[in-house]
This record gives C-alpha cells, structure tokens and sequence, in this order.
C-alpha cells in the first residue's frame, strides 16, 4: 500500500465520541459519523468536500449522521462512497464489507486493507493503513468495547488480530474512555510499572481537557488488559473474580470483561 499523504482531524461529538476526518487538500473521508451537524459545520469552516465514509459497526452515535451527510452530498450533485460492515444493510452503503477486502479512497489517494472484528457487534470492521488503524468500539485505549453483539472468544481473536499489527501503529478509536478504562485496569494490574506512568500521563492530559486519543498497538500491549489476558497474573486474578480456576487466553479475558461490566 502507498504510504499516506492525507493528515487525520477530528470532530468531537455527543459526550466522548471522535469522529475522525482524513483530509487531502480539499477532500475528506469521515469515519463513523454519527451526528451530522458537527459534520457539516467541519465541511462548512474548512471549505472541503465529503466524498468517503467509512463505517465501522452500526450503532446509531457511528451512523446517525449518514443520511444528512448523503443527503447534503446529493443536493450539490456530489456523490458519496459509503463504505459499511455487510452484515447490517446500512442505508446509504455503496460498498459493503466483511473483512479481507482493500478499499481505494480515490481522492484521497490512500488504501485501507479491511480487518473484520466481530464482539461489539457481530459486523464490526477497521480500517487500516500503514501505520493507522480506525477500530470503532473494538479497541480502546486501556480497554475494549462491551459485547453487545459477540462472544468473549470472538472478540479475543478480534484483539489478536489488532496486535498483529506493528507497536508503531496509530489506534484511532471512538471515544475517549482512556481514563475510566485506566481506573479499571489499575484494579486488574495494580504493579504494572508502564500502566501506572500512562495513568499519570492521562490524568494530567484530561486535566487540561487534552485527547488521550490515538494510542499505539505498542503502548496497548503494556498497558491494556484484555490485550494480556495470556499473562499468568492475569488468569490468577481473573480466577479471584469468578471464584473458579482460570485456564487459558479466553477464560481471563470473559472474566475480566465481566468484572469491568460489573466495576
Ligand atoms: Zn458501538
């Protein structure tokens, strides 16, 4: 894949959502927009025009905004590629994907190589390229989305995939979670040296109102937990929690799940 020329903006949204924007010149692609107006004041202020959108799963705060934004598109004759998960009939969707496909984002002049991560939802996917990753509600920094959808073992392998991906890649999620996330995985792994120096970076960060937001693979696999559920101190304390002996990968990683549903 061609090494990217675009830079990544973002469109904050509802309480802790990022709608991330790629941005070459006068066009964009948007991922997951799930309100529309920010979307259409980001077009208005800078002077730019929409010709991609990227969806990762189909709940309402990634896909609320599709139609206006189509709608918008259609009345200055503008069409707009709508890349969607086929597992859900999205509206609007002009290519639908389940993984393994890579998309050319014409304008933009860019490649994502699509990565299919059912557990939040059975037809999540991301995006990636290069060095950035658009994951949804799969990854987050210092945890993982609930499973609405999938089982723990799914969305194990889903995580498996994503830290195939190398240290240096950009994980663009959806929401900043970084800080309640990080108060979790501090009760999985209380010692975690590299943990604890990134609590600190972050409360300091939220402090001052900043984003946490992207992470990398490299920084997730020291300190997110459901990326370490392979780790021995991991299934001890996963076994304290379920009160029965943890033994493998997806028997902590369902636990810990649980316990954060639960924290
Ligand atoms: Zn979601």
């Amino acid at each position: 894949m061609s090494q990217p020329n675009y830079s990544i903006d973002v469109i904050k949204a509802f309480n802790d959502n990022y709608i991330w924007v790629l941005k070459n010149q006068q066009h964009i692609a948007i991922v997951d927009p799930g309100d529309a107006s920010v979307c259409l004041d980001y077009i208005a202020r800078h002077n730019v025009i929409l010709t991609d959108i990227l969806i990762t799963h189909h709940h309402p705060d990634h896909i609320g905004g599709l139609t206006k934004l189509i709608d918008h598109n259609e009345a200055l004759g503008l069409t707009t590629n709508v890349y969607a998960p086929a597992k859900n009939n999205i509206a609007g969707t002009t290519t639908a994907l389940s993984g393994n496909e890579i998309i050319t984002l014409d304008k933009l002049n860019v490649s994502f190589e699509v990565i299919d991560v059912p557990g939040h939802t059975l037809g999540h996917i991301a995006y990636f390229n290069h060095d950035v990753l658009f994951c949804g509600d799969t990854l987050f920094s210092g945890g993982c989305g609930r499973l609405f959808e999938g089982s723990p073992e799914q969305m194990s392998d889903s995580l498996a995939k994503l830290t195939k991906l190398s240290n240096s890649t950009k994980v663009y999620c959806s929401h900043e979670y970084t800080l309640a996330n990080l108060h979790f995985a501090l009760m999985v792994e209380p010692e975690n040296v590299d943990l604890l120096n990134y609590f600190n970076q972050v409360v300091e960060l939220r402090e001052q109102d900043q984003m946490t937001i992207p992470s990398t693979i490299g920084l997730e696999k020291k300190i997110n937990p459901f990326l370490r559920c392979h780790l021995p101190h991991i299934h001890a304390i996963a076994s304290e929690y379920v009160n029965n002996p943890v033994n493998n990968e997806i028997e902590a990683f369902a636990a810990i799940r649980r316990w954060k549903d639960n924290a």
